[in-house]
């Protein structure tokens, strides 16, 4: 497949717009899923963030750890099992949870950053009092998994001021008991966008976006309303791990991010697609008047 110098140059003259918009601006990105197994994958996914920063927008990587947290949970064996799309967290696998997302998989993604030529610092959610929980209780039990009571976003501000690209694990200090709680990284990426003004949310998943049906890719919701959103729920269209997904995209719109997206991770460069091209990837959420 070749493409020719003119179409090159489109492409090119295609991203000034954007780079005009985004420049200056805060963009989070919550990484997670196949895209941060994959080791091709994720050398995309890390030179975006590192092409996005040279350019002037200012990325912080929320990032999540699934697969490598039931690695581990699987080598001690023990099984997760989810609830309402949350990882049922007791307190052995919290200390695994803590283990994984903010030593190996963190240091892994700095190391990946500085080597590609960005410069990145890994912090988790406790560190300068970034995130504060308490138990979350919705009439469910989750264990140890926290509802974010405070976000304190100043160490990621001046992180950003000076140039770093900061790269968060998601876990909170407790208010209420002396313990660290597990927290949803979409859920985390959505509070700290809401804390940064951020204009933009993207939740990069391991499937195409938010789809009628999910295993059919040709039903994907290229739209969403946020005043679509219950019915979607009531209807069972949104379940699993996209339920929190979802909520905190709406959350993220009604409380000033500009846009939020839900889009595929294992895509190769969806990030510079979604941002400095007219192409738009994913699920989009939007907000109407009156929404
Ligand atoms: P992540 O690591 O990205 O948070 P999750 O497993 O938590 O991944 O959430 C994504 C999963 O949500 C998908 O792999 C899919 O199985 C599930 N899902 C549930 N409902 C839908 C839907 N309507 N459209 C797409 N995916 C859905
Ligand atoms: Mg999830």
């Amino acid at each position: 497949m070749g493409i020719t110098e003119q179409d090159q140059t489109g492409v090119l003259m295609e991203a000034l717009p954007y780079i005009q918009k985004y420049n200056g601006k805060t963009v989070v990105v919550k990484y997670g899923g196949n895209a941060m197994i994959d080791e091709e994958l994720k050398a995309a996914v890390i030179s975006d963030v590192v092409l996005l920063t040279l350019i002037g927008i200012r990325v912080v990587i929320v990032h999540g750890g699934g697969p490598e947290i039931n690695d581990m949970l699987g080598r001690i064996g023990k099984e997760s099992r989810f609830v309402n799309g949350l990882r049922y967290t007791d307190s052995e696998t919290m200390d695994i949870v803590q283990q994984v997302l903010c030593g190996n998989v963190n240091k892994d993604l700095v190391m990946l950053i500085n080597r590609a030529g960005g410069r990145a610092v890994g912090l988790c959610g406790v560190d300068g009092g970034l995130f504060k929980a308490e138990k979350l209780s919705d009439g469910n039990d989750y264990g140890y998994v926290g509802n974010i009571t405070s976000v304190d976003p100043a160490l990621v501000e001046d992180m950003l001021e000076k140039g770093y690209i900061p790269v968060v694990s998601t876990i909170a200090q407790g208010t209420d008991e002396e313990t660290a709680y597990n927290i949803n990284a979409d859920i985390a990426a959505s509070k700290l966008a809401i804390a940064l003004k951020a204009e933009k949310l993207i939740l990069l998943t391991d499937v195409k976006g938010l789809m009628l049906d999910p295993k059919d890719e040709t039903t994907l919701l290229r739209e969403v309303k946020l005043s679509e959103v219950p019915r979607l729920e009531r209807e069972g269209v949104i379940r699993g791990g996209m339920i929190p997904k979802v909520n905190c995209c709406v959350e993220a719109m009604r409380s000033g991010v500009q846009r939020a997206n839900i889009q595929d991770g294992r895509v190769p460069h969806s990030i510079l697609m979604e941002l400095l091209s007219d192409e738009g990837v994913g699920t989009m959420f939007i907000q109407k008047a009156g929404d």
